[in-house]
């Protein structure tokens, strides 16, 4: 297996000293250039991993290290160079006026020079297929379309690894098809990590590895077919029988060969 770029090491946190522990002596790798999908039921700690990993959070027991180094208030600005984060809600995460002044946010952030940003601004929305929107203000794009808008931004600011955190639940089939076709494609790019925090069957399938999360603790790391075979296990963790069979229809369509025996 390759280098690890994100290791949780027995984290656990709680967001109040009185309130009981969200995660719960978590340790689980993220490796160099890896699909990771983290699912599991709600409140089971999958956001909380990902504002834990771009140091909007710390935990209060335990190490993260990203790219060897622990992400705590000294090393949180420079950690975030290597983490990209696309929320839920795409209209939250807008600032600029035009799309590409919103591509651009990043990285004016980052002190890159005039050219270097139109240079960056260009290979990445051509990336995600948004090259003909530049100066289109992005209220007036479909929700999949400010999505690629948000991913062209991460990406504009190379960093090591993107978490998409439920970035297609607010969308339409046709916008969730529209990020997994642009996620599918950068993917193929070095030194990219990507996390897809999920209900998204689709984001499940095409991942390297899945980590399922279950009250706060990891319940397992395996392959998407793996997980599928574990059917009868996922019940009790919430997530149910027509879960286990729309991944089987999943796997099998992206010819992954599974036996259905046994009850769903
Ligand atoms: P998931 O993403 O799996 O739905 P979360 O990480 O959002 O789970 O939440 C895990 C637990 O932490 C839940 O019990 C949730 O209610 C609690 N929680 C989330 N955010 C906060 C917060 N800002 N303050 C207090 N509790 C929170």
């Amino acid at each position: 297996m390759s280098e690890k770029l994100i290791e949780f090491r027995n984290v656990s946190f709680r967001y109040r000293d009185e309130q009981p522990w969200v995660l719960n002596n978590c340790s689980f790798d993220i490796h160099m250039n890896e699909w990771a999908a983290i699912i599991g039921h709600n409140g089971s700690g999958k956001s909380t991993i990902a504002k834990l990993i771009n140091g909007l959070l710390f935990p209060q027991e335990g190490q993260i290290l990203i790219n060897g180094k622990e992400v705590n208030q000294e090393t949180v600005w420079e950690i975030r160079r290597d983490v990209g984060m696309v929320f839920q809600n795409p209209d939250n995460q807008f600032v600029g006026t035009t799309v590409q002044d919103d591509v651009a946010f990043g990285m004016e952030n980052r002190g890159f020079t005039r050219d270097k940003m139109l240079e960056e601004i260009d290979r990445n929305l051509r990336a995600v297929g948004m090259q003909d929107y530049r100066l289109t203000e992005p209220h007036r794009l479909s929700g999949g379309q400010k999505q690629r808008v948000a991913i062209a931004g991460v990406l504009a600011i190379s960093p090591r690894v993107m978490v998409l955190d439920e970035a297609t639940a607010m969308l339409d089939p046709h916008g969730r098809a529209e990020i997994m076709d642009t996620v599918s494609e950068v993917r193929e790019r070095n030194d990219l990590s990507l996390i897809t925090i999920t209900h998204d069957l689709q984001e499940i399938v095409q991942a390297d590895r899945v980590i399922v999360m279950n009250g706060g603790e990891v319940w397992q790391e395996a392959t998407p077919r793996e997980i599928f075979e574990k059917k009868n296990d996922l019940q009790k963790i919430g997530l149910d029988a027509p879960f286990a069979a729309l991944l089987a229809d999943e796997l099998q369509l992206a010819g992954v060969p599974i036996s259905r025996t046994g009850p769903l």
